[in-house]
Formats: structure tokens, C-alpha cells, sequence
């Protein structure tokens, strides 16, 4: 490809909404260009990078016998009403009718869709199991759009769905996703860690989330280094340590504290910890009201919350909600508590020790309460707590340690949740009907390439791992006159015929700029063919991952094609070495 017949439009400048690497590199490159709030227009170069990510997901799905189909994105609301989610996907779901005054979802995901399609086609236990996916467009109207394609609202997913007559069956092809995955992406030049996540409002028992470890990361990970537990935090039980008990007065008695309202203060005050009191957190869904007690230090979990409670959403609830019912925003404890809340008692308190609470007046508290004699209400006991780094890990009771993530992936064993509700069977063994059970497996295309932006860029710009470079090679020559400009051409031809995927930067621009510009958008290998060339025949070959050159006598093609196919060969193994350092 000639630069000079390219569209190329790199920036110096960085765009003033972008405020992760990707987003900046992206636009500076000349990938993508905005179109309005989390909608990207993809360029030449930025496409061919997407296609290559698209092409190395399907290779590896292709090889696990998954089979690619593609399904219209308009999704009938008839689907959604059957599987009960078109009142649950709440306003992150793009909705459209047609002239006819039929519903549609632009398709933020394809369980119904899918499980419509496969259904009459599974008849006998021996068409199962299947892997069925597609490479396509989601649309998600997030509430926060940001970090350029990374949370957009429409975006590329390869979205696979397995069907299977038993568990076993399930969990077979749930670890050859999951080894599938880390192919996937460790090809791509990611490195990954599978940690368990929530199941959300997808419903489902297992699953787990393919993380890539970055500052930029919306998720935090807690991570055990001693017994390679790793969870997001959003589902990470809470374990009480055995030793930690509450150290505060155990004479109940109620205590004057004017103006204290905050955890700190209050406990400040009465000159305890905060972990020795027990603070109020109100929330509701449509139906519901909740007063959540916690250990004073702790943060509500909502995710935990809404799980344990198979919520679909959660709101916390005005003061002026908790006054109307009687309440003493700040100084609500867990004796008064009335109708229409209900109590959930986080396993973090210690039902039998005594603990700093609210007094249910303003500017009291009362000490030494102690749960298990002094509350008189019906409570659940959950654990909604939020764990954090230096908590002891769920299975081998070690510190855990936080770091933030980003989401490339997602697998999920869904059970029959949608082979109930669309009632998906077969004839097993025994010729009995049976319902099916259901795994789906997710990778965002888009932000898999974002993410490789995040992992590799430095002060110059983007080095893209050698797999999903836009072209593997940058052949930048700087020629004078018809002459030089036939020997530039000799060698891009010389590239190009022997396979080689080959960006000529041939435009009528200094040196200095076409450098520049290569190393911006990061091919991995630049080839340079220019003054010193046409005066004592030395070209440079120039690594832009290590950004390292190296000038060499030109001695024919032959030799400059080996040297070339040695490096990229190089690069391909350092790119597999690496992720499984
Ligand atoms: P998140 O928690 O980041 O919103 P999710 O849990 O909603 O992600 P899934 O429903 O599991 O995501 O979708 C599968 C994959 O699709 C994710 O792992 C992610 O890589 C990608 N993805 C999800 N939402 C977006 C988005 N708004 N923009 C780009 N990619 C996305
Ligand atoms: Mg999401």
C-alpha cells in the first residue's frame, strides 16, 4: 500500500475529550475518528487492525468446532418477552418500532435471538453439543460512554452460545473456551486473568471475566498470589478475620453526639474504631426498601446485594424518603427501623458483640448494642460488603492484593435459564425429553484493540504486537529524482511480491515527518531506504517495539528479505514468550 494514494489523517494534537492513551492514540493515528457520543467512525488503518482481531477470534473459535453464523441485529421485542428480559434490560437497551408499530432491540446480546434460531434444529441428544457464534455489531446505550471505544455504544463482539444435554457437557466446553480465550488474546499480545465475576442480569451460575491488569481499568481485581484465587471485586466474598472482634464499651448506654453524623466522626468522638460501630445504608428497587447494616469501615457491595436479593436494579434512597418514614438520616440504627424497610444484616457484624449504632434521634448513639439481644426485628444476615485489598482471601485466607482491570471477555455458564423459557429440548439416551443447559461466551472486539493500545505505547506513540499491526512493515524512502524514485520502487516491489504486508510511506514529505508519522501508528517493523542509501548504500531496519536500529549494507534483495523475515519471525515469538512469562 502507497501512503500517497492513503487516507492518513494523523494528528499532533491530542483531542481534547480524550483522556486514556487508546482514546488519544486512536484519533492521533488516524484509526477512528468520532462521530457523536460513543459512536466511532473506523479508518483503513484502524479497520485492518479490527479485521485482524476478528480474523485470529475466529481461527481459534473455528478450531475448537464452534460454528460462525450471523444474525440480524434488530432484535423482535417478542423474543425479549419471551425469555422475560425486555422489562429487565432497563434503558441500556436501544429500542425501535417499525411502521407497524412493531418493538425492537438493537441487539445488545443474543441469548433469545440464538436460542429461537437453534431451537428447531436440535432434535436428539446426538446433535449436541453445539457451539454456535457470530462476529458482530452490539449496541449498548451506556450511561457513560467513555475512553473512546472502549465503552462505546456500538461496538464489535464475537458473542458464542453452547447448548449441551448435561452439565458435564457444559463444563467441557466452558474450559475450551476458556483455553480458547487466552489463545485469543495472549495472540493478540494480551495478558490475561481470568477472575470470577457476578452473573448479572444474565442469570447463571459460573463465571468468569478475562482481565487485563491496567491502571485504566473500570473493574478492581482482588488477587491471590499465594493460592491463585483472583475475583472481581464485585463478587469477592468478605471473610471476617478469626482475631477481629469489636473493641468498643460493652455497657449499653445512649451517648450525646452532637453533629456527628460520618463514620470517622462519630467513632472519632466516642474514641472507638470505626470497625467497632455499625453503619446504615438505604436502598430500594421498585418494590422494595432495605436498611443495610455494615461494619462501621466497610462499603455496601451493591453488586453482592443485588445478587444475593435477585435484584435486577438498585437505588439509594433520599434523606428526605428516610424522614418521611420516621428515620434520622446519620443516626439510624438498627432498633429503628420501620415499615416499609426491611433489614439486612451484613455477616461482617458479630451478632453477639457489642457495637457503637445510631440512637434513632438526632445527636445520639448508643454503645455496647449488641444484635443478637438487642434486635428485635426479623433481619437477613448476607454478606453485601465490599471487600479490599488486605482482606484474607476466600480460599487460602492470605492477604488479598487490589489491582484495577479492564474487561476483554467474559464466559458465562448460563443453566436454563433460556432453554426453559424457550424450551429447548431434546431426546436424551432414554428417548425422554430433556431441557437443555446453556453456556455464552463474550470478547469486545473494539476494545480488545483499545486495550492493546494501553499495554503498548510509549512517548512516541503506539508499538503494535507484530499479529495485528496494521502492516507488518513500514518501508520509508526518501528519493530524489526519477532515478531514485525507480530504486524506492524496486524495493517496496521487492517487499510486496514476496509476501510481505507493506505500508510505503512514498509521499513527497521529509524525512523527519514519515518517521514520525510511523512511529505514531506503530508498525512494528521500519524499513528505511534514503540519503544514506543512495550515497554509501546502507539502509536501517528499525524495531519499533524495542526502538532500535540498525543500519546495514545493502547486499541484494535476498539478503534484505531474510533479514526481514528474521525479525518478523523474532517478533512473532517474543509476542507468544511473553504472555506466558
Ligand atoms: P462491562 O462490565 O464493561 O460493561 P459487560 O459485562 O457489560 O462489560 P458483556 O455483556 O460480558 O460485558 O459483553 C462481553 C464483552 O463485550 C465484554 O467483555 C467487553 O469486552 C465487550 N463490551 C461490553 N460492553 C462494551 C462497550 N460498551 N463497548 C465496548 N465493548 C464492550
Ligand atoms: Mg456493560
Amino acid at each position: 500500500m502507497r501512503a500517497s494514494k492513503y487516507i492518513l489523517p494523523t494528528e499532533k494534537e491530542n483531542p481534547a475529550d480524550a483522556v486514556v492513551a487508546s482514546h488519544r492514540l486512536m484519533i492521533r493515528a488516524g484509526l477512528i475518528r468520532k462521530s457523536s457520543s460513543g459512536l466511532y467512525f473506523f479508518l483503513p488503518l484502524g479497520l485492518r487492525i479490527l479485521k485482524k482481531i476478528e480474523n485470529i477470534v475466529r481461527v481459534e473459535m473455528d478450531a475448537t468446532g464452534a460454528l460462525e453464523f450471523e444474525l440480524p441485529i434488530l432484535t423482535p421485542s417478542e423474543f425479549w418477552e419471551q425469555s422475560g428480559r425486555w422489562s429487565v434490560m432497563g434503558k441500556e437497551m436501544f429500542r425501535i418500532s417499525d411502521r407497524h408499530e412493531q418493538h425492537y432491540s438493537l441487539g445488545p446480546t443474543h441469548e433469545e435471538s440464538f436460542s429461537v434460531l437453534v431451537k428447531p434444529m436440535l432434535k436428539s441428544y446426538k446433535d449436541l453439543p453445539v457451539n454456535v457464534y457470530q462476529i458482530h455489531t452490539k449496541f449498548r446505550d451506556e450511561i457513560r460512554p467513555r475512553f473512546g471505544v472502549i465503552r462505546s455504544r456500538e461496538f464489535i463482539m464475537k458473542d458464542a452460545y453452547s447448548f449441551h444435554l448435561d452439565d458435564e457437557s457444559l463444563e467441557q466446553t466452558y474450559q475450551e473456551m476458556r483455553t480458547a480465550y487466552r489463545k485469543i488474546f495472549q495472540r493478540c499480545g494480551l495478558k490475561t486473568i481470568p477472575v470470577q465475576a457476578d452473573s448479572g442480569a444474565m442469570g447463571g451460575s459460573a463465571s468468569e471475566e478475562f482481565m487485563v491488569v491496567s491502571p485504566i481499568g473500570e473493574e478492581t481485581l482482588l488477587l491471590c498470589s499465594s493460592c491463585g484465587y483472583n475475583s472481581n471485586s464485585e463478587k469477592t466474598p468478605f471473610i471476617l478475620q478469626n482475631d477481629s472482634f469489636p473493641k468498643g464499651p460493652s455497657e449499653k448506654k445512649e451517648v450525646p453526639t452532637p453533629n456527628k453524623k460520618a463514620i470517622d466522626e462519630v467513632a472519632e468522638f466516642m474514641g472507638v474504631r470505626p470497625e467497632d460501630t455499625i453503619k446504615a445504608v438505604a436502598v430500594k428497587n421498585g418494590k422494595e426498601s432495605l436498611l443495610v447494616f455494615l461494619r462501621g469501615d466497610l462499603d455496601l457491595n451493591e453488586n453482592k446485594l443485588k445478587s444475593a436479593l435477585k435484584w435486577t436494579d438498585l437505588e439509594m434512597v433520599p434523606e428526605s424518603d428516610l424522614q418521611a418514614a420516621g428515620l434520622v438520616p446519620g443516626y439510624i440504627g438498627p432498633s429503628d427501623v420501620k415499615s416499609p424497610f426491611q433489614i439486612v444484616l451484613d455477616t461482617s457484624i458479630r451478632k453477639d458483640s457489642p457495637y457503637v449504632v445510631g440512637a434513632g434521634k438526632d445527636g445520639a448513639h448508643i454503645q455496647g448494642y449488641m444484635p443478637s439481644r438487642d434486635l428485635k426485628m426479623e433481619f437477613k444476615s448476607i454478606d453485601v460488603a465490599l471487600t479490599r485489598e488486605g482482606d484474607p482471601c476466600p480460599n487460602c485466607n492470605k492477604p488479598l492484593k487490589a489491582e484495577k482491570g479492564i474487561e476483554v471477555g467474559h464466559i458465562f455458564k448460563l443453566g436454563d435459564k433460556y432453554t426453559k423459557a424457550f424450551q429447548i429440548q431434546v431426546l436424551d439416551r432414554q428417548g425422554k425429553a430433556k431441557t437443555l443447559t446453556m453456556g455464552c461466551y463474550g470478547i469486545g472486539v473494539n476494545r480488545t484493540m483499545a486495550t492493546v493500545i494501553e499495554q503498548c505505547n510509549d512517548d512516541k506513540g503506539i508499538y503494535w504486537p507484530i499479529s495485528i499491526a496494521p502492516f507488518e512493515i513500514s518501508l520509508v524512502t526518501i528519493a530524489k529524482g526519477e532515478e531514485q524514485e525507480t530504486k524506492a520502487l524496486e524495493f517496496y516491489d521487492a517487499l510486496k511480491n514476496e509476501g510481505f504486508e507493506v505500508f510505503w510511506d512514498d509521499r513527497d514529505l521529509g524525512p523527519g515527518f514519515k518517521f514520525k508519522d510511523s512511529e505514531l501508528i506503530g508498525f512494528p517493523i521500519r524499513i528505511t531506504v534514503g540519503k544514506k542509501f543512495f550515497e554509501s548504500g546502507e539502509i536501517s531496519i528499525y524495531n519499533r517495539k524495542k526502538d532500535k536500529e540498525e543500519i546495514v549494507p545493502f547486499s541484494g534483495f535476498d539478503d534484505l528479505i531474510s533479514r526481514v523475515e528474521t525479525l518478523r519471525q523474532e517478533l512473532f515469538q517474543e509476542l507468544l514468550e511473553e504472555q506466558n512469562s
